[in-house]
């Protein structure tokens, strides 16, 4: 049998529930597709605070070294927001994603019928939309040096340096085509070639690239094009790959196009390491009420299955098992709405993995 190391990082707030939720989830899974998880956790954001000082401390990172994927609930909380910036929870997961090197932001953002009036949306515009929005993680205005503000002639002047070089838009493109090839095989690459000379290195870059992948797809879209588009026709776009601004952009945008938080997942990726974790925060108004929405977790270990272990079979059980239990109609407060059944973190988990075991092939 195969045993598969995962480190759980449950972290503040709702993060112990919904990682609770999951880690059931992922029990099923182990029944039906015999494979072993072998499950260690580790301490992160204000709980490591609490007892080692450090939102991440050196033995849970060497936990996430030694496994083959991270699964992380969510970190921080009003208890913390007083502590100056290098000590917050949120420090955790930006050194996580550093010391792992995980420079590939993978969301998903898919319409669930079930949920299709969630979206701010017309039904007939948002219906199939089905997009991975894939950002570069480690550089660009972010990190690009020189930065900071500085006096010239007497005036205040801020400064970010926007900088790749070709190997760092090589990697997250070649992910991006990748996952295309696992998909639709349809890849948008976005950039601002048409002012930009970084964005025209990374249009170069993407068709050096294309040559590699050629089943695959491509348009290149303008940033401001493509969030344009993404509201016109979102259910056109496929993969879409983009720089780190851009991307932190664009991802919000297409999250908010499929509606609700709590079934957004999400992925960072690397070559030897990947985190997954929910898009939406640690929830502290429902912390401990048992009412939190576990299924962007529970989607997030769906993707780890898909491109941290090959399940995919497993992975889209899963899918397919929460999107009939909101046919259903069970829904966590969060994306109640009329004539359904309003249920807690408990039952909900519970009613998708009855549904896991009714689906299986
Ligand atoms: P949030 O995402 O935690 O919550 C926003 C709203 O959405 C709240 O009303 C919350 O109850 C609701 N919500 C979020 N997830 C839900 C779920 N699974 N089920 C039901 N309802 C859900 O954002 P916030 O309130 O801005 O931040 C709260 C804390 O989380 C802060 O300390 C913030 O720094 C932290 N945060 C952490 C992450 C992360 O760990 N990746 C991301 C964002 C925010």
């Amino acid at each position: 049998m195969k045993e598969l190391k995962i480190a759980v990082l449950k972290g503040d707030g709702i993060g112990p529930e919904i990682v609770d939720a999951t880690l059931k989830v992922l029990e099923k899974v182990g029944e039906i597709f015999s494979v072993e998880f072998d499950l260690k956790e580790g301490l992160i954001g204000g709980t490591a605070i609490d007892e080692t000082g450090d939102p991440l401390p050196e033995e849970t990172l060497e936990i996430c070294r030694e496994s083959d994927a991270v699964l992380l609930g969510a970190v921080g909380g009003p208890k913390w927001d007083d502590l100056p910036t290098e000590r917050r929870p949120e420090k955790g997961l930006l050194r996580i994603r550093k010391e792992l090197d995980l420079y590939a932001n993978l969301r998903p953002a898919k319409v669930w019928e079930p949920l299709i009036d969630a979206s701010p949306l017309r039904p007939e515009v948002v219906r199939g939309t089905d997009m991975m929005v894939v950002r570069e993680l480690t550089g660009d205005l972010y990190y690009g040096e020189p930065r900071g503000v500085f006096r010239e002639n007497g005036m205040r002047v801020g400064i970010n340096t926007m900088r790749y070089t070709e190997e760092e838009i090589r990697r997250v493109v070649r992910k991006a085509f990748e996952i295309a090839m696992r998909r639709r095989k349809k890849l948008t690459s976005v950039d601002k070639s048409n002012v930009l000379e970084v964005s025209g290195l990374w249009r170069e870059v993407v068709e050096e690239e294309r040559k590699n992948f050629p089943e695959v797809e491509v348009e290149h879209l303008y940033v401001d094009n493509c969030a344009m588009q993404m509201v016109r026709r979102p259910s056109s776009f496929d993969v879409i790959v983009t720089s780190n601004m851009f991307g932190d952009i664009l991802s919000d945008e297409a999250g908010v196009v499929v509606g609700s938080l709590g079934m957004l997942p999400s992925a960072s990726i690397g070559d030897r390491h990947a985190l997954y974790e929910p898009v939406h925060g640690s929830a502290p108004d429902i912390a401990g009420k048992g009412i939190a929405n576990p299924i962007a977790t529970i989607l997030s270990a769906s993707m780890m299955l898909r491109f941290s272990f090959g399940l995919d079979e497993a992975g889209e059980l899963i899918e397919k098992a929460v999107e009939e239990t909101l046919r259903q109609g069970y829904r966590t407060p969060d994306i109640m709405s009329p004539g359904c059944t309003r249920v807690g973190t408990e039952e909900i988990t519970e009613r998708i993995i009855e549904n896991m075991e009714r689906l299986k092939g």
